[in-house]
């Protein structure tokens, strides 16, 4: 397998200097990673900050290779970790698209899909309405393609919609799938790739305390189609700064515009836009309480964003002022040790 199989750029080889040992994090699974490169497979124990899908430089140690660095990211996709608001988990990191999978019999919602387009901003996204073999998906295609969303009708036992979803893959590219269980993504990701992908995916390992696990394999390379990225943690995706909700929610942004009053709660119902469009049967409550709990959790996302970047600047100065300091003081000691010696 190439480098750029595995979906090796220039964004990424800018960063790797010369002589370096660039590999992929396929799958991750109790603190134990696995990273793949050309020759293969190397399990990874107990690694800060590297996610599925992250490019690493790895190290030789004598109890097997280390993560030297993660490289810079083109996208990531987050979760709410348990606990605070700020906790959050990088599920999955340099994804180019994302299928956004539901099914039509488990009852399509159309909030929760709102909120995947809103994480997964600004990556491309597809909504993926499966089981369209089993009939009724014009009502629920039509709702979803009023959100603004691309969609793709498809059907993992029948094929329907399966060449428009190969159509977006690209060698070298890598396409995230994120949606609740039993939709089908799995069933999915087999026709497309027409291999049994996800029951080869399993990959032994052993964990820091040297017992011995299967893990499953959640990135996928399907040679001459793409690469794929499948994680547990992307069925509850957090919003995460990098995006703006408020690109889905145009015709509500410009409503609010609209309205006569200043900070509108819009409750009252003359002079307020949005009331007059619910009362109109143009827009629903339902995509109004949405837009504002999106729109709220990303500007709390922007500030904790920001917040990260002003410490981490912080510290950058910090460790550059010890350096320095550092440097003055050995040239002081040196100066010393010179003097002492000339007399
Ligand atoms: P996942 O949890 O999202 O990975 O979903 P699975 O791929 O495991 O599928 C869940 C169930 O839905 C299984 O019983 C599949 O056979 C079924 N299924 C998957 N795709 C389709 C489809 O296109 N049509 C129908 N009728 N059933 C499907
Ligand atoms: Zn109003």
């Amino acid at each position: 397998m190439t480098l750029h199989q595995l979906g090796f750029g220039p964004f990424f080889s800018d960063q790797v200097p010369p002589g370096a040992w660039p590999a992929r994090i396929v799958s991750e699974h109790r603190g134990v990673l696995i990273a793949r490169d050309v020759d293969g497979v190397h399990s990874i124990n107990s690694t800060p900050s590297a996610a599925v899908g992250d490019w690493v430089l790895l190290e030789q140690a004598d109890a097997g290779p280390y993560i030297e660095r993660t490289l810079d990211r083109t996208s990531v996709l987050q979760r709410r970790a348990a606990g605070a608001f700020s906790d959050r988990q990088t599920v999955a990191a340099n994804l180019d698209h994302v299928f956004v999978v539901t099914s039509l019999n488990a009852d399509l919602k159309l909030s929760r899909i709102e909120r995947f387009l809103a994480a997964t901003r600004p990556i491309p996204t597809t909504v993926v309405v499966n089981k369209c073999d089993l009939g009724g998906a014009h009502r629920a295609l039509s709702e979803i393609r009023a959100l603004g969303a691309e969609v793709i009708a498809t059907s993992a036992l029948s094929g329907l919609g399966l060449d428009e979803l190969r159509a977006r893959l690209e060698v070298g590219k890598t396409a995230g799938l994120v949606g609740m269980s039993g939709v089908g993504k799995s069933s999915l990701l087999n026709a497309v790739s027409r291999t049994d992908l996800m029951d080869t995916g399993g990959i032994r390992v052993s964990d820091d305390r040297g017992k011995h696990t299967t893990t499953r394999r959640q990135l996928f390379v399907v040679p001459e189609q793409g690469i794929w990225v499948d994680t547990p943690g992307m069925r509850e995706l957090a919003l995460t700064g990098d995006g703006d909700p408020a690109v889905i929610f145009a015709d509500v942004e410009e409503l609010a515009r609209q309205c006569l009053y200043r900070d509108c709660d819009h409750d009252r119902t003359d002079g307020c836009a949005i009331t007059a469009a619910i009362e109109a049967g143009t827009l629903t409550w339902r995509r109004v309480g949405s837009w504002e709990k999106l729109v709220h959790e990303s500007e709390r996302a922007q500030n904790n964003q920001k917040q990260a970047l002003r410490k981490k600047a912080k510290k950058r100065k910090k460790a550059m002022l010890q350096k320095i300091e550092g440097k003055e003081r050995a040239l002081e000691i040196k100066a010393a040790v010179r003097r002492k010696r000339r007399g």
